[in-house]
Formats: structure tokens, C-alpha cells, sequence
């Protein structure tokens, strides 16, 4: 689509400002709410039912020359066209909070018509973007409503060669008084969507197609409840299928975009097995990836068991360096592990962005150190050290970025590169064996449900046999930042034998285990490890048959640190 697919991106990029994979694209931006219901999961949908038509149209922009800029500027284009959808969604919304509801805040994109009846009766009244429905008498806990919603209007972006709707603009969702709307409550989603001949289309769940009367009817079902399903596709989209063990794959392939297609199947279903040793049995037996014509603004966005990877993965497209296959595995194993982080555990509360982001960040890390070996892991895990040390020091504390705030480039790198490294180094500190069964413990237990960050630190003290609060309130609530240095260092012979002394100091803040490497004349190592607090000095000595050479605080570079250029001393 050349300029068109990037102005396509530019408004990708503008409405998620996601440097990284994205995971959910709607509404940035809207003003800020007005409180309705009291917290987001005062109601939740137990089902949707949604039924829509689409209406495609071929992609137009206007571009032009914008006076005054010198030569070689970028001509400043807007779209021209917009397709539209027609839809009815039909939802059972239950009433979970313990005292009664009167109003529950909806948003769907607001330039829809929109038409809204549920029983018992409600008075529908906008709200800026949003819809608040109220009931009076108030909804009793407990209660089911049945809602119907008939919409239609015009949204983006619905082309002939990209489609791409979701909650917001599929289908309603409630809203948070406080706008937080990627709900942690998951529905049973049933989806039928009507699309003329010619089109091929992907959604989550169980698939069933016809064709009649010049459209042709998709029915997707979910087998699990999930936490938001989108529709994508195109009509010049070619399919590839592929299986591994009890895992199927669909490949939706764009025009000669598939030089990488067969790395990317294989990355997709390895990251899925690695899953499902790792955690619970993948959440579904098929898969679906799409290439999508995200250019450089977004890599990735993943759904349950659906993923839109970037076109430019396929073609090998990426600039220099990202063009490596560690990266497109990284990109893959991200959104592959939003199938369990958020679809069958969302965050909820504080940090509920981190428990997404962080999370399908690092599994997708452990993905890449499984299937490409170390090595690899530690490149990209040395991508997200450098991406947090761009921001680090105006950065907020993982917890005060909701999905209302988490919009910015510092707030992702807080979220996706800092969220990983948290939960590197909360393996650092537990062990590999326990960090696994950490995950696995929480993955299993709160399969189907939304949490908080307690549930998951609880979960960690619980399986680790050992209070892990400190971990998290300085790395989730506060803002920690070591830097650790050996003050000074000695080797003297003693008893025939070598007393090595370091003494580490903390430059920075915080209070963390920390490795002191003891590097011996031949090349021997001897690992100490030791808690320095923040300002703070502390002597380590060991006894070893050789003298040292080197001494070296946190070899392996497991922490994060505001400076690793004063780790190392030489002994002299
Ligand atoms: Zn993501």
C-alpha cells in the first residue's frame, strides 16, 4: 500500500504509542471519566453474543505538500475512505458487586449510531465518549441483565487488504469509572460476522464458514472465556497450514511476504509447546497468525490464540539488526504468551498493565533461551536492560501505570522491559526451579480469573517457603535502582590457602541479593553471594587455594543497576 500503509502505521502508532508488541489498540486518549459504577468488575459480561456485517472499502488518502517545508519533506496525508461495520451484540451482564448497581459505564466508538435495550429496563445517556446505563430501581447483586446492543458506523481500519476490528469498535465493553477499560473480566464470546465473497477472515475460537447468497458467514466460538477477541483479515490473503504435535497453525499470508512464513510457523508452535510444559496445555488446539501491515510502529499484537505479527517479520523486511531471528522469536513468544497473560489472567488494579506486558515479555524471553539457547537469550535480555536505562531516573514506579497512563514511551519501556527484568530477577533471587513452579503455581491457579499483584507476590512467598513482599514493593511500588561497585579488594596467602576480601558497595538505592565473583589466577571461579543495602558497604572474604585476580559484583548481569561500568576491580 507504500504511503498508505504508512500513514496506516502513523495512526497505529498514535493510538497505542506501543514502541514494543502491542497488545490492545483501542481508545487512548478519550477524556478523562466521570465516576458511574464503582470499580470495573462491579458488572461483568458472562457472554457476548455478537453479530456483524463488514463493509470493507479500498484504502484512500489525500496527500499533499505542505507549504513552507523545504524540499524533501514528507508530504502530510490524511485517509479518505473508511469502511464500516454494522453489528448487534447481545450480552449477559451479572451484577458481582455486593451492593447494588444503577449505572454501568459502556463505551463503543462513539461515532456509531447506536441503539440500546435490556431487560429490566435502563435509560441509556451519553456520556463524552462513553454510554452510562441506568437502571432504576438499581440492579441487585447478583442479577443478570440481558443487554442488546444494535450499532453501526463507520471505523477504522476496514480495507479491502486490512481489517482489523475489535472491542470498541466489534462490539461494546464496559468501562471503568476511572477509564480503565481493558476489562479483567472474561466473557464466552460467540462471534458471527458477514464479509462479501473473497475476504478471509480470522478470530479466536472454533471456525465455521458459508458462503451464500454472494457473503459468506464466519462463526468463530470460544471454548474458554477470554478477556477480548478481534476480527482481522483481508482479502489479499493467502492461507498456509501447519501442525505440530496436537497443535494446529494457520497461516494468513500477505503477497510475497513469506520468505520467514515457515521460521515463523515453527517459532509460533515451539513457543506454544514451551507454554504449555511451562504453565497449563495451550488454551487452544489451533492457532492463527497474521501478517499485518503494521510497517515499524508495532510489532506485534496478540489475541487469544490469534496473533497479527508485523509484515515486516515475514519478509525479513526489518532494518539491520532486527532482522534476527532471537528478535522475530521474541516478537512471536510475546504475543503468543498473551494467550494465558491477559486472555486467561488479567491484571487488575495496580500494575495491572505490568502483569500483561512484563509478563508475556519475559516468557517470551525464557521462550527464546529454550529454543535459541543462552546466548541469544542474553541479547534480547540486553535489549530491554538498554531499553529501561533510557528511561530510568524519570520513571514512575511500575504501579502507577494503568492502562489510563501507560500510554507514553517511558511508560513502555516501564512496562515491557522493566517488567521483565523484575521478573528476571525475582528468578535470580528464588532459583530457576522455583521461579518455574512460581509461574506455574499462578498460571494454574488463577486460570480463568482476574488478580492482583498481591496474588501473584503471595503465590511467590508461598511457593519460595519465604516472605517476598520487600521484592515487590520496591520493584512494583517503589523505585529501586542498585549500583554496585568493589571499593576495594585484597588477596593475601593465609594458612596455605589465599583470604580474598571485597568490600561491594551500593551507589544506589535499593536492597537486593547481589553475586561477587572471586576470578582466581587460573581462571577458577568462586561465587559469594550477599545483600547490600542502599548507601551501603559490605566485606565479603573467602577462602580459596589460589590468589585472585578479579573480582566482579553481579557477573551474570542478573539486576538491574543504574551502572555497570564500576562493577569489576582488578586485584593487584
Ligand atoms: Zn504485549
Amino acid at each position: 500500500m507504500g504511503v498508505g500503509v504508512r500513514t496506516m502505521v502513523r495512526r497505529i502508532a498514535r493510538l497505542t504509542f506501543f514502541v514494543l508488541a502491542a497488545l490492545v489498540l483501542f481508545v487512548t486518549g478519550l477524556p478523562p471519566a466521570v465516576p458511574a459504577q464503582v470499580t470495573l468488575e462491579d458488572v461483568v459480561f458472562r457472554s457476548l453474543e455478537i453479530t456483524a456485517e463488514l463493509r470493507p472499502v479500498p484504502y484512500r488518502e489525500i496527500c499533499e505538500r505542505v507549504p513552507g517545508t523545504p524540499p524533501g519533506t514528507p508530504p502530510a496525508c490524511r485517509i479518505t475512505s473508511f469502511g464500516s461495520v454494522k453489528g448487534r451484540t447481545v450480552a449477559q451482564l451479572q451484577v458481582t458487586s455486593p451492593t447494588p448497581v444503577s449505572t454501568v459505564r459502556m463505551f463503543i466508538e462513539p461515532d456509531y449510531s447506536l441503539k440500546t435495550s435490556s431487560t429490566p429496563p435502563m435509560t441509556p445517556r451519553r456520556d463524552g465518549s462513553y454510554w452510562v446505563l441506568v437502571f432504576n430501581p438499581a440492579l441487585a447483586p447478583g442479577t443478570t441483565v440481558s443487554l442488546t446492543f444494535e450499532y453501526e458506523g463507520k471505523t477504522w481500519p476496514v480495507y479491502e487488504d486490512f481489517i482489523w476490528v475489535s472491542a470498541g469498535d466489534l462490539y461494546p465493553i464496559v468501562v471503568s469509572p476511572f477509564g480503565d477499560f481493558y476489562s479483567p473480566n472474561r466473557s464466552f464470546i460467540k462471534t458471527t460476522v458477514t464479509a462479501p465473497i473473497g475476504y478471509i477472515l480470522a478470530s479466536s475460537g472454533r471456525m465455521t464458514r458459508q458462503e451464500s447468497g454472494g457473503v459468506q458467514t464466519f462463526q468463530w466460538e470460544s471454548t474458554e472465556p477470554v478477556a477480548s477477541i478481534s476480527v482481522v483479515g483481508g482479502k489479499t490473503y493467502t492461507l498456509a497450514e501447519r501442525k505440530a504435535g496436537d497443535l494446529s497453525l494457520t497461516l494468513l499470508l500477505r503477497p510475497r511476504s513469506d520468505r520467514f512464513a515457515d521460521q515463523i510457523a515453527d517459532f509460533t508452535l515451539k513457543s506454544a509447546q514451551y507454554y504449555s510444559r511451562l504453565l497449563y496445555p495451550f488454551p487452544f488446539d489451533h492457532l492463527t497468525v497474521l501478517s499485518a501491515p503494521f510497517g515499524r510502529g508495532v510489532l506485534g499484537v496478540g489475541y487469544p490464540g490469534l496473533m497479527m505479527i508485523t509484515e515486516d517479520a515475514f519478509t525479513g523486511g526489518q532494518s539491520g539488526d532486527l532482522s534476527r531471528d532471537s528478535f522475530r522469536l521474541l516478537t512471536i513468544a510475546h504475543e503468543a504468551a498473551h494467550t494465558y497473560f491477559p486472555h486467561q489472567t488479567s491484571g487488575r488494579g495496580v500494575a495491572a498493565a505490568w502483569m500483561s506486558e512484563g509478563f508475556a515479555e519475559y516468557l517470551g524471553l525464557m521462550t527464546v533461551e529454550v529454543v535459541l539457547g543462552k546466548q541469544a537469550f542474553r541479547k534480547e535480555l540486553d535489549e530491554d536492560r538498554a531499553w529501561y536505562a533510557s528511561v530510568a531516573g524519570r520513571d514512575r514506579p511500575v504501579a502507577a501505570y494503568t492502562f489510563i497512563n501507560s500510554g507514553t514511551a517511558d511508560a513502555a519501556a516501564v512496562r515491557y522491559a522493566k517488567g521483565a527484568f523484575i521478573l528476571h530477577m525475582l528468578r535470580f533471587v528464588v532459583g530457576d526451579e522455583t521461579f518455574q513452579k512460581i509461574l506455574q503455581t499462578y498460571a494454574t491457579r488463577f486460570r480463568n480469573q482476574s488478580v492482583r499483584v498481591d496474588d501473584f507476590a503471595q503465590v511467590s512467598s508461598e511457593v519460595a517457603g519465604r516472605d517476598l513482599n520487600w521484592f515487590f514493593q520496591e520493584w512494583i511500588h517503589d523505585i529501586v535502582l542498585p549500583d554496585y561497585t568493589i571499593a576495594e579488594v585484597s588477596s593475601v596467602p593465609a594458612e596455605g590457602a589465599f583470604r580474598l576480601t571485597a568490600k561491594v558497595r551500593n551507589l544506589g538505592s535499593g536492597v537486593m541479593p547481589v553475586d561477587v565473583l572471586f576470578e582466581l589466577d587460573n581462571g577458577e571461579r568462586v561465587v559469594q553471594r550477599i545483600d547490600v543495602g542502599s548507601r551501603t558497604e559490605v566485606s565479603v572474604i573467602v577462602t580459596a587455594p589460589r590468589p585472585a585476580r578479579r573480582v566482579e559484583a553481579d557477573p551474570e548481569k542478573w539486576l538491574l543497576q543504574s551502572n555497570y561500568t564500576n562493577d569489576a576491580a582488578t586485584v593487584r
